[in-house]
């Protein structure tokens, strides 16, 4: 069988808009994995997502997380329910707020802030402090270091993208040259940027891994927020 890279879709209404996440699909003859899986709740639509390529999340051998927040980690702990077969990587830096074992970082930034929302956000802020409060957390079976090299798809590099949290990671598929980004890096208007940069807890290492990521030359880049960004 050919390798494949596949883009997922995942919508969710968003205020008057709809919030679009593309997690990534890597399938070779040994592997099946995805690389991020949505939203709480994102299970039914994962499964119809596989379903078109005629898979199901039995199927799956592994779930990537790039980093602990909830449109990344949403649906692990369900996929997990679902196929306990499914062996779980994330950086070793991710994997306590990933499990729980210390407080997310995210949950613990949120917190900070509504104290310091004006009263007419006062709401929003509770209800997202709510949500990131019902993330079921995970335990992590493997970390991806730095430099690791795992031959899914004919060669992943991992790569070490800090800024958005501590422990984000991404991905360079070398035999397609095709970069997933997750949150280190988004397309808006056709334009590489830093993802949700009121959100990113270090924005210094956030813009040189962005940069590190643009500097590989890879003929694609699968940002998680925003679609595929060729610079051909
Ligand atoms: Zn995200």
């Amino acid at each position: 069988m050919d390798n494949k890279i596949l883009r997922l879709v995942i919508t969710a209404p968003f205020g008057d808009t709809v919030n679009t996440l593309y997690p990534t699909l890597l399938w070779d003859d040994n592997n099946i994995i995805l690389v991020d899986c949505g939203f709480i709740g994102s299970l039914p639509t994962l499964e119809k997502e596989l379903e078109q390529y005629g898979l199901t999340v039995e199927r799956l051998t592994g779930l990537v997380l790039t980093h602990h927040d909830h449109d990344h980690m949403g649906a692990a702990a369900a996929l997990k329910r679902a196929n306990p077969n499914l062996k779980i990587y994330s950086s070793q830096t991710e994997a306590p707020y990933i499990s729980a074992q210390e407080k997310p970082l995210r949950l613990k930034q949120a917190e900070e802030m509504q104290k310091i929302l004006p009263t007419d956000k006062q709401d929003f802020g509770r209800a997202f402090c709510d949500m990131l409060r019902r993330v079921e957390p995970i335990l992590v079976d493997e970390f991806l270091h730095d430099g690791d090299n795992m031959d899914w798809c004919g060669g992943c590099r991992v790569i070490a993208t800090p800024g958005h949290t501590p422990g984000h990671i991404s991905l360079f598929m070398e035999n397609d040259s095709v970069v997933i980004t997750g949150d280190a890096m988004a397309l808006e208007d056709g334009h590489p940027v830093i993802a949700n940069p009121q959100f990113t807890l270090d924005l210094n290492r956030a813009e040189n891994s962005m940069n590190k990521l643009l500097s590989i030359k890879a003929n694609a880049y699968y940002c998680y927020h925003g679609g595929v960004y060729s610079k051909a």
